[in-house]
């Protein structure tokens, strides 16, 4: 078993971060499997030195280890070019320079039926630059749905989930991914490149064979199983895990520096302190030998809900 965490250098992490990484790391442990660290730093507007320097110090404290070296994306962009250059061979891609606003407004035109849909990028794109043969070299390139489809012909697409809660094998509908997903963007014009073709194009190059996530990119899987077919790549297993809320049933995000691991070592907490405040097991051990395999299914089971007081110690701790 390989698994990995994937970080974006672009911020503090938090409890949620570490249910993710230890998990991965535990699954993989427990498999005598590789548990591998990647750097998805392609938003060079974001990403920071700093931040990624405090990523490595905090999983070290939490006691998690990775080999060498460390995949960064920003050094993969020749990669991400190359599977650009596949499809764009197999005539799925097209060029698009519509702006937010211009999406907007042609989602909301009455012509366009149903009205606005939002898949996992957001409004689902309603085609203009389809048929238009743009020649702008700073366009993003999107690819176009229904011609990926009749590429693959009759294939049926499909994924394994073992996670508790989605645990079986999921599959994707064409019609779904036409009208639900549409022709997503695979290379912004800012960074050449995109989440969803850079994740795929890496997840292969590392030979993940469980791809352990957030339950919030359970709808963006159906894109990367999709190109990896396009791309013929492996489909890796997938663990869509719960996400860890604060007290009031929100999940946590970036700027959420209350819930920094950073603030939480501070404070004296231990490694293990934030395994228990994220309902994971300790380590596995020779004692303890098949530890976190089992993650809680029922959401009343996260520290947020059952102990509020005690599952987020307050400053007034120090
Ligand atoms: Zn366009």
């Amino acid at each position: 078993m390989r698994t990995r965490f994937a970080p974006s250098p672009t911020g503090p992490l938090h409890l949620g971060h570490a249910y993710c990484a230890i998990l991965a790391h535990d699954m993989a442990q427990a498999a005598g499997g590789t548990f591998l660290l990647r750097i998805e730093d392609i938003d060079r507007t974001r990403a920071r030195p700093k931040w990624e320097a405090q990523i490595f110090d905090d999983l070290h404290w939490l006691g998690l280890r990775w080999p060498d070296p460390v995949m960064r994306q920003s050094a993969r962009l020749d990669d991400y070019s190359a599977a650009l250059a596949k499809l764009q061979a197999m005539g799925l891609l097209y060029r698009c320079t519509c702006k937010r606003r211009d999406i907007e407004a042609a989602a909301d035109a009455p012509q366009e039926g149903s009205g606005p849909v939002f898949g996992p990028d957001g409004l689902v794109y309603p085609g203009t630059c389809r048929s238009l043969d743009r020649d702008d070299a700073d366009a993003a390139l999107r690819l176009n749905m229904e011609k990926a489809l009749s590429f693959l012909g009759e294939a049926t697409l499909s994924f394994e989930d073992t996670s508790p809660r989605h645990a079986g094998r999921h599959e994707i509908t064409p019609d779904e991914l036409i009208h639900r997903v549409g022709d997503i963007v695979l290379a912004r014009r800012d960074m050449g490149t995109s989440y969803h073709l850079s994740v795929v194009v890496d997840d292969a190059a590392q030979g993940m064979t469980d791809v352990v996530r957030g339950e919030d990119l359970f709808e963006a899987t159906r894109i990367h199983v999709l190109l990896q077919a396009l791309l013929d790549l492996p489909t890796p297993r997938y663990h869509h895990h719960r996400l860890i809320r604060d007290e009031n049933g929100k999940r946590l995000a970036k700027r959420d520096d209350a819930r920094a691991i950073a603030k939480y070592r501070a404070e004296g907490l231990s490694p293990a302190d934030i395994r228990s405040l994220v309902g994971l097991p300790a380590p596995v051990s020779p004692d303890n030998p098949t530890a976190s395999e089992q993650e809680p299914t029922d959401r009343s089971q996260t520290p947020t809900r059952r102990k509020p007081d005690q599952a987020f110690p307050r400053s007034s701790r120090t």
